[in-house]
């Protein structure tokens, strides 16, 4: 099979071309069409199957097919907030990764295949000027690669409203959990205004599928399609 069998639009296509990505990798090959057929999926995948890109190319497809749009901010109530959260913005895709190494190299994946399309990721880590953030932030974010620290401080600051998700992806999570960000992923993924089960898409992936893991998948995944490659 080859990325050309696979509905993602021109502009993507035309990146993929432009990228060294001859032909999709077996998690691409499998997790792609789940993906785009609105299903829930645990993945168990190890780094360098190419499990970046099988998350990612159908959500900015999905964003992009959605078209130009306007990009979802809204202003803050004045006064009321820090000097810095002057407009609120709700992402439409969020990936949550365990360090900023990863999220930097998801959100790199995910420029280069939104180049030349409207649709604009963003990137929150800890550890580095939150300022310089939240003025890329107010560039505009359609989707928003995070490490679950950084996202909640975020949230706090009233920067991120989660209301207008439509796809989560928890990437490596099993190392999510084992440096201890159980407890922020609740806090993001059950937040009140976070869209429920059947309104959002969830995405897991996993190089183990421990207890911890299978626990996690019960409670936020709906009717899920296991996939291990
Ligand atoms: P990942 O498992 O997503 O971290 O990807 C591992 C590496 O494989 C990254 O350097 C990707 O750029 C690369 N890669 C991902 N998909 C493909 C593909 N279909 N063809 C060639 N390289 C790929």
């Amino acid at each position: 099979s080859e990325f050309s069998d696979i509905d993602l639009g021109e502009i993507i296509q035309s990146n993929i071309k432009n990228s060294t990505y001859a032909r999709p990798t077996p998690v691409q090959k499998y997790a792609l069409p789940i993906i785009r057929l609105k299903r829930d999926l645990m993945a168990c995948a190890q780094t360098g199957s190419g499990k970046t890109a099988a998350f990612l190319l159908p959500i900015l497809s999905q964003i992009y097919e959605n078209g130009p749009g306007k990009i979802p901010e809204v202003m803050s109530e004045p006064g009321t907030q820090s000097r810095y959260a002057r407009r609120k913005h709700f992402p439409l895709g969020l990936v949550l990764a365990p360090t900023r190494e990863l999220a930097s190299q998801i959100y790199d994946e995910a420029r280069k295949f939104s180049y030349r399309s409207h649709v604009r990721p963003c990137v929150v880590y800890g550890g580095a000027d939150v300022g310089g953030q939240m003025r890329e932030l107010d560039r505009g974010c359609h989707l928003l690669v995070a490490t679950p620290g950084r996202l909640v401080d975020m949230m706090e600051r009233g920067k991120i409203g989660l209301d207008q998700i439509k796809w989560v992806v928890l990437d490596e999570a099993d190392r999510m959990l084992d440096m201890g960000f159980e407890p922020q992923i609740r806090r993001i993924v059950e937040q009140d205004t976070m869209p429920k089960t059947g309104e959002r898409q969830m995405l897991m992936f996993s190089a183990t599928f421990p207890k911890e893991i299978q626990i996690l998948a019960r409670d936020f995944l709906d009717n899920y399609i296991f996939l291990a490659v």
